[in-house]
């Protein structure tokens, strides 16, 4: 069966490219950990931008967005192997926030 991800055009994407490998997808905690890594990376850039560890000489030079699309990548490879559709998930997560955070924060 397809992943339900007919309405996402980066699910559709990812899920293209995975097909054409024999492997497919990795097994779900092999893409919990490279997420879990991932956002590491993400966290390194930060430091990098932000923080006191700075980049180191000769360092390869990872930019933020290119860290934040690998997570959006595996992100992703998890969703449409559970046939998630992300789309809808991120609409449903929305409305939640519509509603009970509408009042959380103070308004501009
Ligand atoms: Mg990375």
């Amino acid at each position: 069966m397809e992943p339900h991800i007919e309405s996402n055009e980066m699910q559709k994407k990812v899920h293209e490219w995975i097909s054409q490998f024999k492997e497919g997808y990795w097994e779900p905690h092999v893409m919990v950990s490279t997420l879990t890594e991932e956002v590491g990376e993400v966290a390194r850039a930060i430091n990098h931008i932000h923080g006191p560890k700075k980049q180191k000489e000769g360092e390869n030079e990872v930019t933020l967005s290119d860290e934040l699309a690998d997570v959006l990548f595996v992100l992703i490879c998890i969703a449409n192997e559970h046939k998630i559709s992300l789309s809808d998930a991120f609409e449903k997560n929305m409305r939640k926030k519509y509603g009970r955070d509408n009042d959380r924060f103070e308004k501009k």
